[in-house]
């Protein structure tokens, strides 16, 4: 890395969802001075939902866009250097950590959040582009709601999907459980009640080939024991069509450094957004594979700014 021109600054902030921001609020607040980058998806998951229901004070709601617009303009107010651009290489082997943005410009840090958030996996269907935000879905906690007394699908066979089918079967009249192989992967204790739970039909051995609807999805082509001789195509009906088949965590660049689970999240000090490197805090669905809500996204992004301050200060920085 080239370190002649580098920029340094105490705090540097990646990613720009509900983690990022509220980080950005309260190190601005504290003094620190910090240089967030937005990354690939300026605003994160939440600006491909519609309605966000679920976020406390907005008790009419408020569109994802909205809500990341609002957390973005309160970062700003307190002096947050928010800047358009992607960390694609980093170096955490000692202090002050460099971070290179966009291939180029090196940017030296004592601190770093890293909330780069996690990407829902999708089937690679051209019509989950065609119907997105119009049934195609990867969080039932998100949209569940709008599928009240209508029909739903939802695709995977672990323990999301098997969380996303109980959520949904309490607001749905029926929901189908599309699974490709002839079991689940999930944890016997979800197996069950997922089994147990009457308005739920596990569909073991399909895959989904299609999506179909006028103004949005109607219904869903699968085939049933795809590739053998008895192999079979059957429709189904639906209104709402949930991804549950996994989460990337953006944590590719800070893995030589700090320690991320089999999947990829990176793993923090419990209860703490610490990583096992010293000033480096990790907030939001990148270090979250239980709750991957805007709320606990929030509350992590909080966290990691109050420990990067205190940090600083023991470092006397
Ligand atoms: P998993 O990787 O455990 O499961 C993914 C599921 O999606 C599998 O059933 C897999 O099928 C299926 N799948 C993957 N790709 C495709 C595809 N292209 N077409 C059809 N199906 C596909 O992911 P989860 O998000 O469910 O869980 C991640 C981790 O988080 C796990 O360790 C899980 O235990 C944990 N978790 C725990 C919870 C809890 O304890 N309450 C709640 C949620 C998650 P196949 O089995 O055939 O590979």
């Amino acid at each position: 890395m080239n370190t002649t021109q580098n920029e340094k600054v105490r705090c540097l902030i990646i990613g720009s969802g509900p983690a990022g921001y509220t980080a950005a609020i309260y190190a601005s607040r504290a003094n620190l001075s910090p240089v967030l980058y937005e990354g690939i998806q300026p605003g994160g998951q939440l600006t491909t939902t519609t309605e966000v229901e679920n976020f406390p004070g907005y008790p009419e709601g408020v569109t994802g866009t909205e809500l990341m617009e609002d957390l973005r303009k309160q970062a700003a107010r307190f002096g947050a250097d928010i800047r358009v651009g992607i960390a694609t290489e980093t170096d955490l082997s000692a202090a002050p950590y460099k971070v290179t943005i966009d291939g180029e410009k090196v940017i030296e840090t004592e601190t770093l959040i890293i909330s780069t958030g996690a990407t829902a996996k999708y089937l690679g269907l051209p019509d989950e582009q065609k119907y997105a935000g119009m049934g195609v879905s990867a969080c039932a906690t998100c949209d569940g709601f709008f599928y009240r007394k209508k029909v739903v699908a939802v695709v995977g066979g672990g323990d999301t999907a098997c969380e996303e089918a109980l959520y949904l079967s309490s607001l749905a009249k029926q929901v189908y459980l599309i699974v490709r192989k002839p079991y689940l992967r999930a944890s016997k204790v979800m197996q069950e009640r997922v089994l147990n739970t009457p308005n739920i039909t596990v569909l073991f051995e399909h895959n989904t080939i299609g999506l179909f609807g006028e103004d949005g999805v109607e219904g869903a082509h699968l085939v049933k024991r795809m590739g053998e001789p008895d192999e079979e195509k059957v429709d189904i009906a639906i209104d709402g069509f949930f991804l549950a088949i996994g989460h990337t965590p953006n944590s590719k660049i800070f893995k030589p450094w700090v320690e991320t689970d089999e999947v990829g999240y990176i793993k923090t000090v419990p209860g703490t957004p610490k990583t096992r490197v010293p000033g480096v805090f990790a907030a939001g669905d990148v270090a979250d594979p239980h709750y991957r809500q805007a709320i606990t996204a929030a509350g992590s992004g909080c966290a990691a700014a109050i420990e990067a301050e205190r940090y600083l200060s023991e470092i006397g920085k």
